[in-house]
């Protein structure tokens, strides 16, 4: 039996952890968190029965605590709540799945607290890997990633010695706008933008997927999962979405994980790691695909990666400035307060106007962001 706590249970990869949940019947659900929709909440607190909920906005917790007060399930609220379902006792495993730099406390709290993360979560570590991976050595928790390209990095490294790597090969779709120019992504709107060629996925990474940001976080990501210089880190854009990333050894072997685009895959490997179970769904048909094609990604047109690459290398407090640039500029997008190209406006602003602050603890990583937000509203 595996006891998980699910952090973003409502979202995307939450709701996908909770099929996972039920198609296996050895996992048990000790607590779930989300943002705000308490509807969905109350549904997945009725058939999955955990003894916390923990419910961001106060107002909607209050509502949520009257709906079950028939059950025995404790609901909390605000930072406090989240952190407790982070850290709630029978779970091994904590899966976060909420988005955005929101998850670095809880993040902090369960690895502290001795969990393994199943971690979807990329903007944590993103912005605070450097006090994230550290301590997770220290406390011997694993971090089990479920981003697919990160799960098919990891399990093309089963077995391998980590000194053996040369170089991994991040496979990227490209996005719903590839091959497109930079004059052609004027007009574009919130809706286009929505429509992803692959994955159906929660609005702010479909839109990071859209600018290339979701790759650029996702290099920054694997540089602090695997420890690897971002330099070894290749971005190789294969629209069929079939090999989900790649390993190139120093004898120039390549291992690769391939498979169907389903999310389901790298949250059942995160959470039974290191075993392997039957997972229903389409399997990949070669001669039916017919081929898997290749190119280089356009860093002229989608900056996501080149802003990636030269946060990483500033290093320090860059990377926070990058994605809390990014989070504020796609929640404006989505909002329709700017176009889709000021996006990248904002982020090479922001990091512009950034003094780099080298190996910054928590209260530093906090007051960046907040700086962050500060700098876009005085200007959009
Ligand atoms: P969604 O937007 O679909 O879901 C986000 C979840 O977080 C919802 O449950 C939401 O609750 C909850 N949430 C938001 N704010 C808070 C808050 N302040 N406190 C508590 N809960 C909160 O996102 P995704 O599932 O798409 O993505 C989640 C993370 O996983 C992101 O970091 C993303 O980059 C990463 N990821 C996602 C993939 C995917 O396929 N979707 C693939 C790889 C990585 P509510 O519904 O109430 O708002
Ligand atoms: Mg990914």
């Amino acid at each position: 039996m595996k006891t998980i706590s699910i952090l973003g249970s409502t979202g995307s990869i939450g709701t996908q952890t909770l099929e996972v949940a039920e198609e296996q019947n050895d996992i048990k659900v000790a607590a779930l968190a989300a943002g705000s929709n308490i509807e969905l909440l109350e549904k997945q607190i009725r058939k999955f029965r955990p003894a916390l909920a923990a419910v961001w906005n106060e107002e909607k917790a209050k509502e949520l605590k009257e709906k079950v007060k028939d059950l025995n399930v404790r609901v909390v609220s605000g930072m406090d709540g989240l952190v407790e379902a982070a850290t709630v006792e029978e779970a091994q495993i904590v899966v976060t799945a909420v988005v955005g730099m929101i998850g670095i406390r809880p993040t902090i709290a369960a690895i502290e607290a001795g969990k393994d993360i199943a971690l979807a979560n990329k903007e944590t570590l993103v912005t605070a890997g450097h006090l994230i991976m550290p301590l997770a050595k220290e406390k011997g928790v694993q971090i089990l990633p479920v981003d697919s390209e990160h799960s098919a990095i990891f399990q093309s490294l089963n077995g391998e010695r980590k000194r053996e790597i040369s170089k991994i090969l991040l496979t990227a779709s490209g996005g719903p706008f590839r091959g497109r120019k930079r004059e052609e992504l004027k007009q574009i709107q919130v809706e286009d933008a929505l429509k992803h060629p692959n994955w159906s996925m929660g609005r702010k990474i479909t839109i990071d997927s859209a600018t290339l940001v979701n790759k650029g976080l996702e290099m920054i990501e694997a540089k602090w999962l695997f420890d690897v210089d971002i330099d070894q880190i290749q971005v190789v854009v294969q629209p069929q979405s079939i090999i989900h990333s790649m390993v190139e050894f120093i004898d120039g072997g390549i291992i690769a994980q391939l498979g169907m685009p389903d999310m389901k895959l790298p949250i059942q490997y995160a959470l039974f790691y290191p075993e392997r179970r039957f997972l229903g769904g389409e399997r990949v048909d070669f001669a039916k695909l017919g081929q898997i094609t290749f190119e280089d990604p356009d860093i002229e047109t989608f900056l996501g990666v080149p802003f990636a690459i030269d946060a990483a290398k500033k290093g320090g407090s860059m990377p926070t400035v990058f994605n809390a640039a990014n989070e504020r500029a796609v929640s404006k997008f989505l909002n329709r307060k700017v176009s889709f190209l000021e996006i990248y406006d904002i982020i090479s602003e922001c990091m512009n106007a950034h003094k780099v602050i080298l190996n910054p603890n928590l209260e530093q990583i906090l007051e960046t962001e907040q700086k962050v937000y500060e700098f876009i509203e005085s200007r959009w």
